[in-house]
């Protein structure tokens, strides 16, 4: 944790609903991209899954709370939550407390600046609808193969100026594979 990247705290209720939020609960907000509200006495009290992206990013948070809980063992991950201009290694915890209380805390590890800004590349490519990992960040190419963005032009198709580009967020195999197993750990500890 530095002053300039501080940690971003939150935590849910044992009905999934925001009960804390740190003040620099906007970057995660932000990574939601949800064109919601971002001033915290807003987010007070509404579900998370108001604010978590994609059906298969909310099946595997599922997966995370239910394990946390039952085990009463924390889990953590890494991910990334990067920008146009900037790729960021995020980690993030999840701790269970009293009362089905479950408490988030995301620190950034380390930052890298982009060659090349984001939005330039993926406009480039001349897709309409890419997916990405939330996790990795990585892209999902046509072959079903998943990529970073360099390796994203070169499947390029003709570009098409007259639809921005949707980003549908989703989990890649392999962030899906390696927390269900680390996951299925967490909870074996437990017994
Ligand atoms: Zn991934």
């Amino acid at each position: 944790m530095t002053s300039e990247h501080p940690d971003v705290l939150y935590a849910i209720d044992a009905e999934d609903c925001l009960v804390e939020l740190s003040s620099s609960w906007q970057p995660f907000a932000e990574q939601n991209e949800g064109g919601i509200s971002l001033n915290p006495g807003s987010v007070l009290g509404q579900s998370l899954w108001t604010f978590v992206r994609g059906e298969s990013l909310q099946v595997l948070y599922r997966d995370v709370l239910t394990t946390v809980r039952r085990s009463g063992r924390p889990f953590e991950f890494d991910y990334r939550c990067d920008s146009p201009a900037l790729r960021r290694h995020m980690h993030m915890r999840v701790e269970p407390l009293p009362d089905g209380i479950v408490r988030f805390q995301s620190r950034t590890v380390r930052i890298e600046s982009r060659n090349q800004p984001l939005h330039v590349v993926a406009a480039s490519t001349g897709h309409h609808h890419l997916k990405r990992c939330s996790i990795c960040n990585r892209f999902g190419l046509p072959d079903r193969t998943w990529s970073d963005v360099l390796d994203a032009i070169t499947v390029g198709q003709a570009m098409n100026q007259d639809r921005p580009l949707q980003i549908i967020w989703g989990i890649c195999d392999d962030c899906r594979g390696n927390l269900r197993t680390r996951l299925e750990q967490t909870a074996a500890s437990a017994e």
